[in-house]
C-alpha cells in the first residue's frame, strides 16, 4: 500500500529518503535529523523505507529523536521540523 510522505511528497515505498532539513525546539535549539543508520534491521527502515545514511520520512516510527535519543514520535521534545534552506 502506497503511503505519500506529506514532507517531501514521494511515496515512501520507492523514495530512498527524505528531504533533508533540521529540527528546532521551542527554545531554538537546533538539531541535525539522525538518518537510519541500518544497524540490525536491514539496508532500508522497515518503516519508512529511507535507505541507510538517509533522513526518515515524516512521522517515521523508527527515527531517534537527535535531541534526547529517544523515539521521536514519543519523546516529549516536540522538535519541529524546517527545511535546510541556505544560511
Ligand atoms: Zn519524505
Ligand atoms: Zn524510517
Ligand atoms: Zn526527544
Amino acid at each position: 500500500m502506497a503511503v505519500t510522505c506529506i514532507r517531501c511528497g514521494k511515496d515512501m515505498d520507492s523514495a530512498p529518503g527524505c528531504v533533508p532539513g533540521v529540527y528546532m525546539d521551542g527554545a531554538g535549539g537546533l538539531y541535525q535529523p539522525i538518518p537510519y543508520s541500518g544497524a540490525g534491521t536491514g539496508p532500508a527502515c522497515p518503516e519508512c523505507g529511507a535507505v541507510r545514511g538517509e533522513p526518515h520520512h515524516v512521522d517515521c516510527g523508527a527515527e531517534l529523536c537527535p535531541k534526547c535519543g529517544a523515539r521521536l514520535l514519543g519523546c516529549a521534545c516536540r522538535l519541529m521540523w524546517r527545511p535546510a534552506g541556505p544560511h
